[in-house]
């Protein structure tokens, strides 16, 4: 059967933290595709200003470009309203009706999944690689993971991916005040970012 992660956030920017998740997911999962799809707005961050829907996308495409198992979807950006991930995972299904679907998501995420929109739904139809991230303990989502199991059935793997402390938030914020995010984001990203003025 084949093995589809899936991958949503804001994107803003894309950044070396997403890249080693989404890597780690398709090398320990064995999974044959990794699609990212950047929010238009995300449930959680309806109040925040974000770089434009189409400078995230082509950030990511720049990503995509460079590895063969990543690709990048329109399906939020082009879609009205708030993004939520359970019609997402609902129509990503659609598309790929004999595969079988894993969202990929960090320790922050997966600790507050169980309050997403639908929690029943995407907990018991879709199953879950996650990744852990600096300021989480393993045994804090060991727990969660257990707890999630029992209340929802849900299949989980927590994968072992290097625990880089790098969010979006710190890439703005260094942007902003002129400080280099070269070990932060892979070149292409931040030549865009440059030629296009982003984020400053
Ligand atoms: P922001 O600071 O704007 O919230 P972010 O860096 O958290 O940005 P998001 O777009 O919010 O990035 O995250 C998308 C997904 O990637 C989430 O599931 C998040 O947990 C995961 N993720 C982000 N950064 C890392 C990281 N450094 N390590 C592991 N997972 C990460
Ligand atoms: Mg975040």
């Amino acid at each position: 059967m084949k093995k589809i992660g899936i991958m949503g956030g804001t994107f803003d920017p894309v950044h070396l933290g997403h890249i080693t998740l989404a890597e780690a997911a398709y090398t320990e999962a064995g999974l044959d595709e990794v699609i990212m799809i950047p929010a238009r707005i995300q449930p959680f961050k309806q109040d925040r200003k974000t770089a434009s829907g189409e400078d995230r996308f082509r950030m990511l495409a720049l990503l995509a470009g460079m590895d063969d198992k990543i690709t990048v979807s329109r399906y939020e950006l082009d879609n009205d309203g708030v993004s939520y991930t359970y019609l997402t995972l609902r129509e990503m299904q659609r598309r790929n009706q004999e595969a079988k679907l894993f969202f990929i998501c960090g320790a922050d995420s997966f600790l507050k999944i169980d309050t997403w929109m639908n929690a029943d739904e995407l907990l018991h139809d879709y199953s879950y690689i996650i990744g852990s991230r600096p300021g989480y303990l393993d045994t804090e989502l060991a727990d969660h993971m257990k707890m999630i199991h029992s209340r929802y059935g849900t299949e989980s793997i927590l994968i072992n991916n290097e625990k880089l402390d790098i969010s979006s938030t710190e890439i703005r914020r260094r942007l902003a005040g002129g400080m280099p995010v070269n070990e932060l984001i892979p070149p292409p990203v931040e030549r865009y970012i440059r030629e296009h003025e982003l984020y400053r």
